[in-house]
């Protein structure tokens, strides 16, 4: 029989378990955990692979890359261009979770939005939305048709994040200063739906605000306290919070794992290459 392998390549210091916890969830026989990848060195990780396993050994051996946003997105551009027949294998993109988690956030939003056509035109704006998470939801709800707004801390960062992202999306994505709570009202007045991003125990939104702003769907993916979104629950999955049909982080989270572990098992039955768009397909599917 031959061993399903798990390479998990991770652009930080230190490789991150909980992929390689899913990948032996997802039924992988081994799992091989490789910190501080670059562009450079995986050249030798790669060639120092692909010989010593047979066809089906290769057609049983999965890339995740992970860690940094553009650094993961360069590898796996360079992946592409170095696994060509007969040396290929499936290589997944999911940089701190962001594929997966922004795929699972989006589809239960759509659900709730009542489809696709609830999102189309609708303004969309994302706190802190500047961190791997929050701009892989900013692609894939401009990718529907959203009006996407990011708000960052900082005016420039905020600005330049857009910038790439509209280049990303060949669509406007607006880049908003979010640093004190007007502001980030300021950059919520006309949105009917609000995604928190922010990194742990960051506040971005407080009650009496969320009152006033009057948005239908919030969501938050900070699962550590104080949340994004102040009073909201981690399990809910659509109960109304201060007049808005909620999700939490936990509810989002659920989810992502299951769709993480989908990718992992669909990367052993098609050998090819998976970014944020498969993983919103199967989130869909499986939000159904
Ligand atoms: P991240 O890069 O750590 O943070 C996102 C953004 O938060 C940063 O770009 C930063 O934006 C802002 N930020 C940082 N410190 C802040 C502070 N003290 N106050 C206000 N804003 C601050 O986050 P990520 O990796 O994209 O993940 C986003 C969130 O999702 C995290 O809370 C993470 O734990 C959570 N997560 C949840 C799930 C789930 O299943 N629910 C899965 C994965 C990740 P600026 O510097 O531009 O202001």
């Amino acid at each position: 029989m031959v061993k399903k392998v798990f390479f998990y390549f991770d652009t930080n210091k230190v490789a991150n378990p909980f992929d390689l916890l899913l990948a032996l969830d997802a039924d992988y026989d081994i799992v091989l955990p490789y910190a501080g990848v670059t562009e450079e060195n995986v050249e030798y990780i790669i060639n120092n692979s692909i010989f010593a396993r047979d066809k089906e050994g290769l057609k049983n051996t999965v890339i995740m890359v992970g860690g940094d946003l553009d650094a993961s997105e360069r590898i796996f551009q360079k992946l592409k261009r170095m696994l060509r027949p007969p040396f290929q294998m499936s290589v997944v993109l999911d940089p701190s979770g962001a594929c997966t988690t922004a795929a699972a956030t989006i589809a239960k939003i759509e659900k709730l939005a009542g489809g696709a056509n609830g999102i189309r035109g609708k303004s969309v704006t994302i706190l802190a939305g500047t961190g791997p998470v929050g701009q892989i939801s900013a692609i894939l709800l401009r990718n529907l048709g959203a009006h996407v707004t990011i708000t960052s801390r900082s005016k420039d960062k905020a600005a330049k994040v857009a910038s790439k992202l509209s280049d990303e999306v060949r669509g406007k994505v607006k880049g908003a200063q979010g640093n004190l709570t007007n502001e980030r009202c300021e950059s919520c007045k006309d949105a009917s739906i609000i995604l928190a991003t922010g990194a742990i125990g960051a506040q971005l939104l407080d009650s009496e605000s969320l009152k006033k702003l009057k948005p239908g769907i919030i969501a938050d993916i900070n699962a550590v306290q104080p949340y994004g979104i102040e009073d909201i629950k981690l399990d809910m999955d659509g109960e109304t919070l201060n007049g808005a049909k909620a999700l939490g982080a936990c509810a989002i989270g659920d989810l992502k794992n299951l769709v993480e572990k989908r990718i992992l098992k669909k990367a052993l039955e098609e050998t090819r290459f998976f970014d944020y768009n498969d993983a919103f397909m199967l989130a869909r599917e499986l939000t159904k």
